[in-house]
């Protein structure tokens, strides 16, 4: 197995051999091992490349283990472990999809949510009641949920910004600094994005330390 090299634990070995996966993306056999070990990573990548799960991959296997070594990290009223944030709700569903489907094999369970505009947030609220371990959000949606105290932010492990050029682009970049404020500063942070325009800079300069950087 060539994904089993790069560090991954067997229940998500088993779930990748499931769905035919074979060999890693440049992507994900740069990345995978980096985030694992808990680094930050800043990547250029395009969609295709298999970001998502390079992603996905090592933020599973780490909330996997914390969930392990704590009985409880889900359900402690609204804390949530790991936050990625994406541009579109278009993505933020596709990316919680994904996530859940890697994440098949893992117990105990873990409990993805996807946050976005544009519908009901009655609904969003009732499906995050009992907490969530991983949300997939849009940042406007997302601040609107925390000030109702359905999200709380203070215990985020790792922040995925994907897509981070569109979402300077699409006008997010108020909502982004005001949603980073509300999250820990010792965090694993890994930001994907096809391009790196100036305005980019800032935000990778104040998020990201020591990055590993990927860029293919
Ligand atoms: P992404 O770039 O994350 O949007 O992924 C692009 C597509 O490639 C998705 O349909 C994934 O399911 C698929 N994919 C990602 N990584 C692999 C891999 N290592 N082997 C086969 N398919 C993959």
């Amino acid at each position: 197995d060539l994904f089993a090299p790069l560090g991954l634990m067997p229940s998500l070995l088993t779930r990748l051999a499931a769905l035919n996966y074979v060999q890693p993306t440049p992507v994900q056999a740069q990345i995978i091992p980096a985030a694992l070990a808990g680094k930050d990573v800043l990547a250029g990548a395009n969609t295709g490349s298999g970001k998502t799960a390079a992603f996905a991959l090592p933020l599973l296997q780490r909330l996997a283990l914390d969930k392990a070594q704590q009985t409880d990290v889900k359900g402690k009223g609204n804390l949530v472990h790991s936050l990625i944030l994406v541009p579109t709700r278009e993505l933020a569903q596709q990316v919680a999809d994904a996530c859940q489907s890697y994440g098949q094999t893992l117990q105990p369970r873990i409990k993805v949510t996807a946050v976005f505009g544009g519908v009901s947030a009655n609904t969003q609220m009732l499906a995050l009641r009992g907490g969530s371990d991983i949300i997939v959000a849009t940042p406007g949606r997302l601040l609107d949920l925390i000030s109702s105290n359905a999200i709380k932010l203070d215990q985020v492990k790792s922040l995925v910004l994907d897509e981070a050029d569109r979402l300077l682009s699409l006008g997010f970049a108020e909502e982004l600094i005001a949603l980073l404020d509300l999250l820990p500063k010792q965090k694993q942070t890994l930001l994907f994005s096809a391009t790196f325009p100036e305005e980019l800079n800032e935000l990778t300069a104040k998020l990201l330390t020591n990055p590993v950087s990927v860029q293919l």
